[in-house]
């Protein structure tokens, strides 16, 4: 027992001192180990007991690892035998940070007391859920990346649009030229389809990628959402990009058929020059979706967006699925993952409200107004003539209407954002009145 103990102990330890918990840094560890190893052994957390939970202490940027400060901290912590020290440096963009991580029960180290001791600029508590991309009591720095020029993070919005599946080059053409008018960058496009009837058309494959990737670079596309369904269309698309001097990029999908596809996670998961568009289960819980991105994290890939489109509900009737966009502020603070909504697979129909918006535009607006940092949404130039979900997509004569929409919406949201900020500030200072 003891040496079980002691074996998971000291893989829990180990483990920790390979993450890094700025995202926005790089450890000097993991630049040592190399990227492919970076999350690595965040694996052999999984051994850990709930009781054994991690505390990070942050010092501040001038404090040096071998001054009194951290002599102090370590005196003081040498009361708690069980728990051990690891002092670590972690290169962020502009300074190093020390860290001093704890691993042990740590619930009797009073956190408070930390915080006020000199050279402590905060300290974390990583539970033991969701390590990767949790946000372990809302202290954790925020999980953004850029890819191909465009920022994702949870300030940002991005919107992704385009038809269900490639089909021609003539739509595809007209779709990229028309979001170049409005200024849109990002696209999503599907040439692996997974279809309900195995009679369906289910894409062109990598037939249809050097067509597409060379339009996209055309009309200055930077990223595609790309489904993928199998481990080798990660190396069909990669591939085609590289035949193609890599016009553009391609954020890979992982569609709600293979949420707990736990080896197309892996492989999404393992490879780190994609990110990953991550669509929640149509039938699971928050938690067994996030478990879903945290398989993606903990195989070494944390640039992972994660998508809401709707649940399976005959609530949701008479759309295709149940609009589940309250769950935005939800992901937000159980995560640090940019959180993206697709209103056109949750409502999946053109039906119009009596308001004159069609319920595709009322799904859009309570997504961005939650929060949202991504759209997903199907746009198609001859919906009549899709190969697949043409009754669902807004068309091209829609597209300026959509776009000033989702600015309505997100100006609002930005407005909610500054108004609560307001109001916590006057709480603080004593602003209200009893
Ligand atoms: C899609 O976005 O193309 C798609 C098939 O969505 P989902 O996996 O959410 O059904
Ligand atoms: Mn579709």
């Amino acid at each position: 027992m003891l040496g079980n103990f002691r074996i998971c102990d000291i893989l829990l330890f180990c483990g920790i001192c390979f993450c890094s918990i700025n995202l926005n840094t790089t450890s000097t560890i993991n630049n040592y180990r190399g990227v492919g190893c970076k999350w690595w052994f965040a694996g052999l957390f999984s051994c850990a007991e709930e009781r054994f939970i991690v505390m990070i202490i942050i010092l501040k940027p001038d404090i040096d690892p071998n001054g009194p400060e951290m002599s102090a901290l370590l005196d003081y912590l040498s009361q708690f035998p069980d728990v051990k020290t690891r002092v670590s440096g972690v290169r962020g963009t502009s300074r190093v940070v020390n860290e001093l991580y704890l691993i042990g029960p740590t619930h009797h180290v009073p956190q408070d007391t930390i915080e006020r001791m000199p050279g402590v600029e905060k300290v974390v508590r990583v539970s033991s859920k969701y390590r990767q991309i949790g946000r372990h009591g809302g202290q954790m720095d925020e999980i953004g990346f850029t890819y191909k020029g465009i920022e994702f993070n949870q300030e940002s919005l991005n919107v992704f649009m385009g038809p269900c599946a490639v089909d021609t080059p003539e739509h595809v053409e007209i779709m990229f030229r028309n979001m170049q008018r409005v200024g849109v960058k990002t696209a999503r496009m599907g040439a692996y389809k997974p279809r309900t009837s195995p009679y369906d058309f289910q894409g062109h494959g990598k037939t249809c990628l050097p067509w597409v990737f060379e339009l996209a670079g055309k009309y200055g596309i930077k990223v595609i959402a790309m489904e993928v369904l199998r481990a080798v269309h990660i190396e069909e698309i990669r591939d085609a990009l590289e035949d193609a001097g890599n016009p553009t990029g391609v954020m890979l999908q992982v569609g709600t058929r293979n949420a707990q596809n736990f080896e197309l996670l892996k492989a999404v998961g393992s490879q780190q020059e994609f990110p990953v568009l991550y669509k929640r289960g149509m039938g699971l819980t928050i938690e067994e979706s996030l478990n879903a991105c945290e398989y993606i994290a903990s195989e070494g890939n944390r640039n992972i967006v994660i998508c809401l489109r709707g649940i399976k509900s005959r609530l949701g009737d008479p759309h295709r699925n149940l609009v589940d966009f309250m769950h935005v502020p939800v992901l937000k603070r159980l995560t640090r993952l940019p959180v993206c909504v697709d209103p056109t697979h949750s409502v999946g129909s053109k039906d119009r409200a009596p308001d004159g918006l069609l319920d595709i535009f009322h799904a859009t607006a309570q997504g961005i107004i939650a929060g949202a940092n991504m759209v997903l949404v199907e746009f198609h130039p001859r919906p009549e003539l899709a190969l697949c979900d043409g009754p669902q997509a807004l068309t091209m004569q829609e597209l300026d209407h959509y776009m000033a929409d989702v600015e309505i919406s997100r100006k609002a949201y930005l407005e909610r954002k500054a108004l609560a900020a307001r109001a916590v500030l006057k709480d603080w200072t004593g602003g209200a009145q009893g």
